[in-house]
């Protein structure tokens, strides 16, 4: 099969031979399965793979992450309700009261916030500024089990010294956990990285329709279980590979529960057949809107990593090989513009949160996702009161740029 991953994605599902040759893996509803012979299902319960009971997966389901784990080269995955059930599981699978976790100041807000349920549970953390590899390096105690950052920050698009990180983990043994929903694999896998666990939300671009959640975890096979602490007695009959997944598999969907249905499986696999194509379309579009708004006196103070005066372009250029910066744009409208007039006006583009959609989405983020933080806090992540998040979608971007044009024009005629 080719290597690459548009043509990969599009004849996964033949491979495996489907019913009546039908070229989509068919949406399987039932809860539970059944066993002509009784041996075959205590062979379930144990270490052979099959379906028992659905909240542990359905063929549907190991339809789409045999997708995303030939996506990510990887060698496991495992599918969630949704992105933050996927993290959720890692943390409270493979940590433990008195273990300490490296974090980054610039991570998704839930995320930040179930950091906070963690400390709760006896789970120290500390949070670094992941830009830069020293700060990280500073950061590690004895007691010091994991690493976990994102790629392109949401919403000032800080881009994480992710090989560094990778560099590091590899040499300290630490579990290198990475949010990749920002890149997906169109810009960059795990394994270029060196990460241990990727976690993708299939909400975003990989879905890209908005007409399903899902959340994924991908063992990349590089790191060495053996002499991870927290792996329970009962997993170490599996082959060592193969340990933390089968841990993250078994309490955190099997017991948690966030299982993933069939039908939303459906829609992101199909979604997925065409990821690759408005990666591109969006993270182009996003970078010709990220130019104009910069020369435009409409915004001021423009945050894309494309952009040659972003803090980390060079960093994001070694990453991403010129192929895209991502979807994500953060920039103050000027000053003496009235906010609320200005979004009201706009039609094209969407007053809404969610990123990666197909359609270009903008939000205020100080009153909306940052509502909980306090002016200061806000201030040290950088979030000004006027600060608009402009997630690019697949739209003509000349329409984009008109839709801004119009608002502007009303707004200034009042
Ligand atoms: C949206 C998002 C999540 C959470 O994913 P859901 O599918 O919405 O639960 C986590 N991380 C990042 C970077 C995201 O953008």
């Amino acid at each position: 099969m080719s290597k690459d991953i548009t043509t990969q994605i599009l004849h996964a599902d033949r491979q495996q031979k489907v019913e009546h040759n039908a070229i989509h893996k068919p949406i399987h509803i039932a809860a539970q399965y059944s066993f002509a012979d009784v041996r075959d299902l205590i062979a379930v319960f144990g270490n052979t793979p099959g379906y028992a009971y659905s909240r542990q997966g359905t063929p549907t389901v190991t339809a789409l992450e045999q997708k995303i784990t030939l996506l990510e080269e990887g060698i496991n995955t495992v599918c969630f309700a949704s992105g933050m059930a996927a993290i959720s599981a890692v943390f409270l699978t493979l940590l433990k009261a008195g273990d300490h976790l490296i974090s980054s100041h610039y991570i998704f807000g839930n995320t930040k916030s179930l950091l906070s349920t963690l400390e709760n549970l006896g789970i120290e953390i500390t949070m670094v500024d992941t830009t830069d590899i020293q700060a990280v390096k500073a950061a590690v105690k004895p007691n010091t089990r994991m690493l976990f950052t994102e790629t392109i920050a949401n919403p000032v698009t800080q881009v994480s010294d992710l090989k560094a990180m990778g560099d590091f983990c590899e040499e300290m043994g630490l579990l290198y956990f990475v949010d990749m929903t920002m890149v997906t694999p169109y810009l960059l896998k795990g394994k270029d990285i060196k990460a241990s666990l990727v976690m993708h939300s299939l909400s975003k671009t990989i879905c890209g329709h908005a007409n399903a959640l899902g959340g994924s975890i991908t063992d990349t096979g590089l790191f060495d279980w053996s002499h991870y602490p927290n792996i329970q007695d009962m997993y170490k009959s599996y082959p060592v590979k193969n340990w933390g997944f089968v841990q993250v598999k078994k309490k955190g969907l099997r017991d948690m529960g966030a299982t993933l249905s069939s039908e939303a499986a459906n829609r992101i696999a199909i979604g997925m057949e065409t990821f690759t194509l408005r990666a591109q379309k969006s993270n182009d579009n996003a970078l010709a809107l990220a130019r104009y708004m910069q020369e435009s006196p409409i915004f001021a103070d423009v945050k894309y990593p494309g952009l040659e005066s972003h803090a980390q372009h060079g960093l994001a250029k070694d990453l991403f090989k010129d192929i895209g910066y991502g979807s994500l744009i953060a920039a103050s409208l000027r000053k003496d513009i009235d906010l609320v007039a200005f979004l009201n006006s706009l039609q094209t583009i969407i007053l809404a949160t969610h990123l990666g959609d197909n359609r270009t989405l903008c939000l205020p983020v100080a009153p909306t996702i940052y509502a909980e933080s306090s002016a200061e806090q806000r201030a040290l992540m950088g979030i000004s009161d006027n600060l608009l998040r402009i997630s690019v979608g697949i739209e003509n971007v000349a329409d984009l740029i008109d839709d801004i044009e119009r608002a502007y024009a009303n707004v200034m005629l009042k």
